[in-house]
């Protein structure tokens, strides 16, 4: 008699994908709103790899790869389960923007983990999402980009990096990844990937793409990638069979984000683009008023190279439009 395997109401059996919703609450306008959730069940029994998309609501690169890798893999194939929510945040996807705009407190899924049950929608979809699914998996990788706000190039988060969390880090074979700090001084609180820690679960947060479905060629790369990784992790958990497609050593990074502190109007310098190498106090941009005067200069805040750009010229006071980083650490992997 094989084990049961139950998200909601939605009941899988071995080697069978099952699709539903988790609800979440009537809306005024009498629909119901819930999280999707797509099951791949393996044949065989083994771990759970849970992989979620559109925690922010305008980081559409990770659902479109979530949706592909749901639909190219033959569940009977499986050793273990594939968990997949390619639309966390529904209300923000619906108004492509970061968080549910009608939320009154709660604006950002990101910074209200482990959420509450009878709390506000964004409280509620974290707190049905932790408990009914994340609680499930041996493994949690959530994908996020720079939105409609910037464009990032590709690196891994995990809130302590050390034990599980490297190997996980390792095995899902992107060059660069960074730790989030200690929880006392760490600005970013009720992040998905610090309440996994917090309760065991290895977890990463993997950051790619933004402003990229303008682009078909960036779109097309970004989602390679974003597959490329997820096949990775399932072929280290064993859940699914292959060879891993990983570089031989990753980087710790150190980054620095770069915020304008006026709104204007960005001009990039010739030959700044990701990648690029920049000297300490190098010029990345500027920022004009729209009666073409200077306002500030977006200068590098020590030598290493470009890993984010704006998706606009058009920016506004505090935003992030650029970030620089340089490796600390290389680790054979
Ligand atoms: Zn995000």
């Amino acid at each position: 008699m094989p084990s049961l395997f139950q998200i909601g109401d939605l009941r899988v059996e071995p080697g069978t994908r099952a699709a539903g919703w988790l609800p979440i609450a009537r809306m005024p306008s009498g629909g119901s709103m819930g999280i999707p959730v797509v099951v791949l069940r393996g044949a065989k029994e083994g771990p759970v790899v849970v992989v979620d998309a559109a925690t922010h609501g305008d980081e559409y690169e990770g659902t479109l790869s979530l949706l592909r890798l749901l639909r190219e893999v033959d569940p009977a194939s499986l050793r273990g389960t594939l968990v997949g929510v390619p639309v966390l945040n529904g209300p923000s996807f619906d108004a492509e923007v970061r968080g549910n705009p009608r939320e009154l407190h709660h604006f950002d899924l990101n910074r209200t983990f482990p959420g509450e049950a009878g709390g506000s929608i964004t409280q509620r979809l974290a707190a049905t999402y932790f408990n009914e699914v994340v609680r499930k998996a041996q493994v949690v990788v959530s994908l996020h980009g720079g939105g409609n706000v910037f464009y990032l190039d590709g690196f891994v988060i995990a809130h302590t990096v050390s034990g599980s969390s490297l190997d996980v880090i390792k095995a899902w074979g992107w060059k660069r990844f960074t730790d989030t700090p200690d929880v006392a001084v760490n600005p970013y609180q009720g992040t998905l990937h610090q309440k996994c820690s917090e309760i065991g679960i290895p977890s990463i947060t993997v950051e790619l793409g933004g402003g990229s479905h303008r682009s078909p060629e960036h779109l097309s790369r970004v989602t390679r990638e974003f597959i490329r990784g997820l096949r990775n992790i399932l072929i280290y958990y064993g859940v699914l069979e292959g060879r891993p497609e990983r570089p031989d050593t990753i980087w710790k990074i150190k980054k620095q984000n770069l915020r304008v502190n006026n709104g204007g109007i960005l001009e990039l310098e010739e030959g700044i683009d990701i990648e690029a190498p920049v000297a300490k106090g190098q010029r990345l941009m500027t920022l004009f008023d729209p009666l073409g005067d200077v306002i500030e200069e977006i200068t590098a805040p020590y030598e290493g190279r470009v890993m984010a750009l704006p998706a606009s010229p058009l920016a506004y006071p505090g935003r992030i439009v650029s970030s620089v980083y340089q490796v600390i650490e290389e680790i054979r992997v």
